[in-house]
């Protein structure tokens, strides 16, 4: 229901009779409303096309607001529920033998679509890109007793 709206011919704007998450049509269009509000624009057509549109054009200002903070968090929430739903959670692979440079843990995963090559699961500051993560490998790699030296 969330992801497919409700069935009345007419958007349900508020979600007061709503059991669970909020629709996501509402989560948007209250965002959309917001900016459309503060900024003086016309509204655009309500569906979640439109309207992701609408909020994606216009992020850069959203980032500069002081809601900003409510407004990533409807926004991740509405993530969570649709990945939740469409069973597209993304994949964490273990990087096993690699040690965190922050934990020393065997925690490094990758994860889909992150951009990061390698983060820790227990330090949310260790992202590696690429290079970084390789450099890692070849530093812990010269470390192993009775290594290749070349
Ligand atoms: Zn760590």
């Amino acid at each position: 229901m969330n992801l497919l709206g409700p069935a009345a011919r007419q958007a349900v704007s508020d979600a007061e009779d709503q059991v669970g998450p909020v629709p996501f049509l509402a989560v948007l269009s209250g965002w959309c409303e917001a900016v459309n509000d503060e900024r003086d624009l016309t509204p655009v057509r309500r569906n979640v096309v439109t309207l992701t549109a609408r909020l994606t054009a216009h992020l850069p200002w959203i980032c500069e607001q002081p809601w900003v903070t409510d407004f990533e968090a409807e926004i991740r929430d509405l993530l969570r529920v649709v990945q939740g739903i469409t069973m597209t959670r993304p994949r964490r692979v273990p990087l096993p033998g690699v040690r965190c440079p922050s934990c020393t843990g065997l925690t490094l995963v990758r994860e889909d679509h992150s951009g990061w090559a390698a983060e820790c699961g227990h330090c949310p500051a260790v992202k590696l890109d690429q290079r970084d993560y390789e450099d890692l490998v070849k530093a812990q790699a010269c470390r192993v007793p009775g290594a290749a030296k070349s």
